[in-house]
Order: structure tokens, then C-alpha cells, then sequence
């Protein structure tokens, strides 16, 4: 046996977070991570689930009972959209252009669906003339899409043409949220969305951990009257109904704390108002753009799609994309990421999302990249 490990308290650094996720964390998030544990069936606690639903139907724009936090990280929340709404021999469409929509397919995949997909290049939006082609040809019963791809910069424009032609087959549509909640604009009713996911460290600014979801009846209708169980026992979503419905049974312990924080996250949303939220992000990522421009760094997504949650700028020939994002994050504590999938090497990918969004944050990061640039 080996004598017990001496490990220091952990001193993590105060960093400045302009990365694809996780955001800088609101101080008032954190200290309502430090309040007492109550357990998860105290009529304490049951409050504050009600809170948090509601404070999620404010945030995504809905009327839908069913809304209410996933265990886990947004990826949990994808696996319950998915693995709830695909049935064994389903069809399933997916887009091409970015990498969760790639994630999208391997878990429709793994539900049993028969994956097809609507292309576009990486770094463009899906044309909502192509969805309708892939309609035609494959007749899939779920259509899922990304609304922010983090990996490209790429916003989906027109949603609500998309959810037309998908209601028009009958089938039903999963949208992935995860970095447009409480950031850029998000209609989930007025847009006909069956499933919307997130997650709560991009534009909510909250640590990892709970997931918000939200369902249409018409999409818990499919799911309750689903043939055959949801291979997940965890992620079953009429399960946890148990739970986050009216019963309050126990089906697995909440991640208390989460919750808290998520509480505290959705409350300063409310708090700003849904609709100036999204013009802060719109507002603070131009400074943002225009600024990098200024150094020579050109935002690779047009206008029309832009997304401002998530910039992603040309990396000009000459420049060291690694030397770079270590030179930024050893020196003065501030992380940006580099290029995923079809655009590694590419671009730079820098967030601007949620408490990080912030004039503050933009010029620091701004001055930086300006010696950060000069240097080589
Ligand atoms: C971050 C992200 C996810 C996955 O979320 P995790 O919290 O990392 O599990 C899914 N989709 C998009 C678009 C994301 O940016």
C-alpha cells in the first residue's frame, strides 16, 4: 500500500474564457454553488425545480410542459433528444456541414436510426432548398439541425422554413441549441421546434452540468407511444417525468448544485430581459469583429449568418495559429480555440458568450492579440 497522496489545494487561475465553451462563470453563479445542499425530494428543492422550468420556458421561448434540465453536459441533453425521438428503423436527416452535426449522426445512429444527410460546406448554412430535396428523396421522420454551429461560426437563418418543410412530411424536428441559448435569438414556439437542446456553459455562462431541453406535446405523444423502450434507462425522458412532472418521484439523485447554479444563471437572464440579451452578444461581438479585422484577422462567416456567440476569423498565412492561442493563454490567461474538422488550421474560433461577453473582455483580448500578432 502507498502511503495517502499530498496534494495541494487547488488554486486554479482566473483565466479569461473566449473559447468555444466553457464562458466565464457570473460571480453570483458561483456563490450559489457554495450555498448548503438540501436533498433532492425537500419541498425546498421542489421549488426550485419549478423555478428553474419556468425560468426555461422564458429563456427558450416556449409554452412546452416539458422543459426541464438533463443531468450531464449538452451532449447528454443530444443523446436524450435523439435517443427518446428515434425509434428502431427511423429515418433520421442530419446536416453535413459542421461537426455536431456529425455527433448527431452517430447518435441517431447508435438509437437505431437510418442516418441520410443534407449537405453543405463546412462553413455555410444548410440551404433550405437542399432539406427540401432530401425530404423528397429520403422521407425521414426526424430532421435534426444545428441552430449555432460552435465549430464553424455558422448560424442557421430561416429555421422556420425548415420546420415547415419537415411538418409538411410529418416528421419532426430536433434542434441543437447549445450555443444560441441566451445569446442569440431563439424562438422555440414561433418556430415550430419539436426538440431544442443546450447546454450551460456557453451562452448561460454557468459550469457544466445541466442541460437544458424542452419538448412539444406532439413530440412526448411520439415518445410515450414509442414501440420499444429508450435504449437508455437514464435518459428515458418518460421516466424522468417521474421526477420533473407533477409526481416529484425519485428516478436519480439531481445534480443539486447544478441546478442551483443553473437557477441563478437563468435568473440574471431574466434579470437583463431575454430580447436585450441578444443584442448585448450582437452588440459586443461586432466591437469584437471589427477590432480583429483592424488586426488583419477576417471573420470567415458572412453577415447573413454570422453567428456572435462564436467568431471564427482566417488565420493569415504568416501567423502560428499554436504558438498563437499558447502565447494568449500563458501570458495573459485568456483562452481561444483553433479550427475543428474541415477548417483545423484554418481559422480561429472565439467565443463571445454569455458573462464573457463583455466590452471589457473584448478590448483585453483585443490589446493582446495585438502584441500576441507583432511578436513574430
Ligand atoms: C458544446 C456543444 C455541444 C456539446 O455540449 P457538451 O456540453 O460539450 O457535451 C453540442 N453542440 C454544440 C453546437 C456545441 O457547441
Amino acid at each position: 500500500m502507498t502511503d495517502a497522496p499530498v496534494v495541494d489545494e487547488l488554486t486554479p487561475p482566473v483565466r479569461t474564457l473566449m473559447g468555444p465553451g466553457p464562458s466565464d462563470v457570473h460571480p453570483r453563479v458561483l456563490r450559489a454553488m457554495g450555498t448548503p445542499l438540501v436533498g433532492h425530494l425537500d419541498p425546498v428543492f421542489l421549488d426550485v425545480m419549478n423555478e428553474v422550468q419556468e425560468l426555461l420556458r422564458y429563456t427558450f421561448r416556449t409554452d412546452n410542459q416539458w422543459t426541464l434540465p438533463i443531468s450531464g453536459t449538452g451532449s447528454a441533453a443530444m443523446e436524450a433528444a435523439f435517443g427518446n425521438l428515434v425509434e428502431p428503423g427511423d429515418t433520421v436527416l442530419v446536416p453535413s456541414n459542421g461537426y455536431f452535426g456529425h455527433r448527431m449522426a452517430s447518435m441517431a445512429n447508435r438509437a437505431g436510426g437510418e442516418v441520410v444527410s443534407v449537405d453543405a460546406p463546412w462553413g455555410e448554412p444548410l440551404d433550405p432548398n437542399d432539406v427540401r430535396d432530401a425530404f423528397e428523396t429520403h422521407q425521414p421522420e426526424v430532421f435534426g439541425f444545428v441552430h449555432a454551429e460552435t465549430s464553424t461560426g455558422v448560424r442557421q437563418p430561416a429555421v422556420s422554413e425548415l420546420t415547415e418543410i419537415a411538418h409538411a412530411h410529418d416528421a419532426f424536428v430536433i434542434a441543437d441549441t447549445v450555443t444560441s441559448l441566451g445569446g442569440v435569438e431563439l424562438r422555440v414556439d414561433a418556430w415550430d421546434i419539436d426538440i431544442a437542446y443546450s447546454s450551460a456553459q456557453k451562452c448561460l455562462s454557468c459550469p457544466p452540468g445541466a442541460s437544458p431541453i424542452t419538448l412539444s406535446d406532439r413530440a412526448i405523444d411520439r415518445i410515450l407511444t414509442r414501440e420499444t423502450p429508450v435504449r437508455s434507462w437514464y435518459l428515458d425522458l418518460s421516466l424522468l417525468e417521474g421526477y420533473w412532472g407533477e409526481d416529484r418521484s425519485y428516478h436519480h439523485t439531481a445534480p443539486i448544485t447544478n441546478v442551483y447554479a443553473l437557477r441563478e444563471a437563468l435568473r440574471l437572464v431574466a434579470e437583463e430581459g431575454i430580447e436585450r440579451r441578444w443584442e448585448r452578444h450582437r452588440r459586443v461581438a461586432r466591437t469584437l469583429v471589427s477590432g480583429m479585422e483592424d488586426l488583419g484577422l477576417d471573420r470567415y462567416a458572412a453577415e447573413e449568418y454570422w453567428l456572435p456567440s462564436l467568431n471564427t476569423v482566417r488565420i493569415p498565412d504568416e501567423v502560428d495559429e499554436t504558438a498563437l492561442i499558447d502565447h494568449l493563454l500563458s501570458k495573459y490567461g485568456i483562452e481561444i480555440a483553433a479550427g475543428l474538422g474541415d477548417l483545423a488550421g484554418e481559422v480561429l474560433r472565439i467565443g463571445c458568450m454569455g458573462h464573457s461577453a463583455r466590452p471589457a473582455n473584448v478590448q483585453y483580448l483585443l490589446s493582446a492579440l495585438e502584441e500576441s500578432l507583432n511578436r513574430s
